[in-house]
């Protein structure tokens, strides 16, 4: 089974317009030859002029979220097939700003997760406990069951990543050690494993939580961390350049 090829996806949340597709494209002019893949997932507004500035370029355009169903009467809801249309090729799902904000729960990821495979979508499915839960000591059971709860059985042989973000290092400039985020990561493999067989081995892990340029290179090169994903330091070229090439 061939290891993971890691991934290094930006998450830029509500924050972009169209003077910020200049940024993208620094991006990816300054990605070179990195050995990983690249995304940038903008606000969804901007995902067909990202895809169409960014085209020929080793940097995907992702989306940020994407409905469980495929159309219908959802006001202000965006489906998978319309982010695709677009020209995304990615999808974060089940981020924790969209778990604890818009109360999704692992059934409600997990159906989406289906939506954007039948979109051709690759999910990147976030997991990660609160500090309430790391100081319980109910780490790794959270997340696992996260895990389990939010990845359905027709992920097998498609696409995917999962990130493991622990919700108190997102956006708080605070990080695990980089033994917590391994224990965390083998657990998840082997979560993985158990779920998909030796494919579940090629499945890349990203960590994600306040990953900058300082702290880059040390997480991304420990064990089964398979790449990153990126909130505010991936809105300047220039920091998630710095983060790509610590690869
Ligand atoms: C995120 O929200 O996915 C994230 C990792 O944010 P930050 O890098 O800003 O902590």
């Amino acid at each position: 089974m061939t290891a993971p090829t890691p991934l290094i996806a930006g998450n830029w949340k509500m924050n972009g317009t169209s003077a910020s597709l200049a940024e993208a494209k620094a991006i990816a002019q300054g990605v070179g030859d990195c050995p990983g893949r690249v995304a940038i997932c903008p606000p969804s507004i901007l995902i067909h002029r990202m895809a169409e500035a960014l085209e020929g370029s080793k940097v995907v355009v992702g989306g940020q979220d994407a409905h469980w169903d495929d159309a219908g009467a959802f006001t202000g809801d965006i489906s998978g097939e319309m982010l695709a249309d677009a020209g995304a090729r990615m999808v974060i799902l089940g981020h924790s700003e969209r778990r604890a904000g818009y109360r999704e729960t692992d059934e409600i990821v997990a159906a989406k997760v289906k939506a954007a495979l039948r979109a051709g979508l690759e999910p990147i499915v976030c997991v990660g406990e609160t500090l309430e839960e790391r100081k319980a000591g109910d780490t790794l059971r959270i997340v696992t069951g996260q895990v389990r709860g939010s990845l359905p059985a027709e992920l097998a042989g498609k696409p995917f990543a999962v990130a493991y973000e622990p919700v108190w290092a997102i956006g708080t400039g605070l990080t695990p050690t980089t033994a917590e985020i391994e224990e965390v990561h083998r657990a998840i493999r082997a979560t993985l494993v158990e779920l998909f067989g030796d494919a579940g081995r090629a499945v890349p892990i990203l960590y994600g939580g306040s990953v900058k340029p300082s702290n880059a290179a040390e997480i991304l090169h420990a064990d089964e961390v398979g790449g990153a994903l990126v909130g505010g330091a991936s809105l300047k070229a220039q920091d998630f350049l710095a983060i790509v090439t610590a690869l």
